[in-house]
């Protein structure tokens, strides 16, 4: 897109921390996950909203924020794949949420559409959306606050690990170890393999 300012990972996850403050003064608690409606309706005064909305091309959206109607609808025709995918409708509202904090003012109407499509997507639009996303739903205070407390649970040599930390937070695997590679918890060699301090291998992720 024309004309984009461009958001560097420090800034987006300084953003999300204002709205994690807020979070904490309004709720009063620091209980897991977070909650991303709560977090629309009551710190963002946005309308969530779940109607049919309709794709081209065979593309599936899944969702659409728009700003100008202060608005993030969720499409109700894709109730199933919700239903099936673990937290992947925690993922798309906070990745609107991204959208409407990060690029209120690029946004026109009808407004920006989640496809079915975006992991494979290069647009630093979607990048940085994501990137939010995962900074709001796993707040670096929060994640090393957890990780020190379940220490007895927590070892990073192996899946187990990953799949407390995962459902703990409400999030999915590869967003879970793409913020932990960020905290520099996890490392990534160049191959793009996910190593832990403990030396552990996890692979590549699978997209
Ligand atoms: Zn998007």
């Amino acid at each position: 897109m024309e004309n984009h300012h461009y958001y560097k990972y420090e800034q987006i996850e300084k953003i999300s921390k204002s709205v994690i403050y807020y979070y904490r003064n309004l709720r009063n608690d620091i209980t897991l996950p977070i909650d991303v409606e709560f977090i629309i309706e009551h710190i963002l005064n946005l309308k969530l909203l779940w109607n049919p909305i309709k794709g081209s091309d065979g593309e599936v959206i899944l969702a659409m924020v728009t700003p100008t109607k202060t608005q993030i609808q969720m499409n109700s025709d894709q109730m199933q794949m919700f239903d099936s995918v673990p937290n992947l409708e925690r993922t798309v509202l906070s990745h609107e949420i991204g959208h409407f904090i990060l690029h209120k003012l690029e946004i026109t109407n009808p407004g920006h559409s989640y496809k079915r499509s975006i992991a494979k997507s290069n647009d630093p639009l979607e990048r940085e959306a994501h990137q939010f996303a995962a900074c709001l739903l796993l707040p670096r205070d929060y994640l090393l606050d957890f990780i020190r407390l379940n220490s007895k649970k927590i070892d990073f040599n192996g899946w187990g690990t990953i799949y407390f930390l995962a459902q703990s937070f409400g999030v999915t695997k590869t967003m879970l170890m793409l913020r932990l590679k960020e905290i520099g918890i996890l490392s990534r060699t160049i191959t793009g393999e996910f190593i832990s301090q403990t030396g552990h291998n996890y692979g590549q992720l699978l997209v």
